[in-house]
């Protein structure tokens, strides 16, 4: 069971427009890992994770959740079947309060209780969240405002969590707190694919992990020899904090 492939790629090839972004990226999740997803600044990682919500259609190229191919499948149709997208730069709505954000994670569901129980979920997780509940969500802070974005996921009971860069902006404290919340949630049984730009974060977490350059996979391995890997440390990545 522990080695269920739930998430892959097989050699997906994504463009934006002219621009050939990612030429033929490879890499499985399985259930129950966190995964890493490496790589310096334009190297395609968030690139990756569109294409593997549906936000972007691969040009060519496979992927697969759950066993079927959800290459063509639409993006507003994954969280229903268990996976969710958290995007870069956190897409939080201002003008709405905290409350609302994270009903719009749950327009999956029809029933109410269902709804109320995730939220006490959410609530549990993320107490500032219960507190500021009826602020408005522009009101929060940066690390406040990841919170929000990670709980508005989880409004949808995921099964596999895409989350694009958590850490970016964040206070080194703050990191640490979010860091701590993926690790508590993959215990609760989701399967975490982390882009990151700090390895040093995402290795100390990480099962397995990918280095991406230039839109190809250049390094994998285990995340325990990953982050003693001198390449990984020197030649690809950003280290900063
Ligand atoms: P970052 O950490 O800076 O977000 P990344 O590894 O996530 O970097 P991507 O954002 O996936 O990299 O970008 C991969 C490549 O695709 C880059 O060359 C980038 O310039 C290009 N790219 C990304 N988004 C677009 C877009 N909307 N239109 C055109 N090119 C894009």
């Amino acid at each position: 069971m522990d080695s269920e492939i739930v998430l892959s790629a097989d050699r997906i090839v994504a463009r934006y427009g002219s621009i050939e972004a990612l030429h033929g990226v490879s890499l499985t999740v399985k259930k129950g890992q966190i995964v890493a997803l490496l790589g310096a600044n334009g190297a395609g990682k968030s690139t990756t994770l569109r294409t593997l919500s549906g936000l972007l259609t691969a040009s060519s190229g496979t992927v697969r959740f759950l066993g079927e191919d959800i290459t063509r499948v639409p993006a507003h149709r994954l969280p229903h079947s268990g996976l969710v997208h958290v995007p870069e730069g956190r897409r939080i709505f201002g003008g709405m309060t905290v409350k609302e954000n994270l009903d719009l994670g749950s327009f999956t569901l029809a029933n109410d209780v269902e709804r109320r129980r995730r939220m006490d979920h959410v609530f549990e997780i993320f107490p500032i969240l219960a507190r500021r509940q009826n602020g408005d969500a522009s009101n929060l802070s940066g690390g406040e405002q990841q919170m929000l974005a990670i709980g508005r996921a989880l409004m949808a009971s995921p099964k596999v969590l895409l989350l694009d860069e958590p850490s970016m902006g964040l206070a080194p404290q703050l990191i640490k707190e979010v860091m701590n919340i993926v690790q508590r949630l993959n215990r609760e049984g989701v399967t975490i694919l982390l882009v990151e730009q700090n390895s040093k974060v995402a290795l100390k977490f990480a099962d397995y992990g990918y280095v991406l350059e230039a839109g190809r996979i250049v390094l994998e391995g285990p995340g325990s020899v990953l982050a003693n890997d001198d390449a990984v440390i020197g030649a690809y990545l950003g280290n900063a904090a």
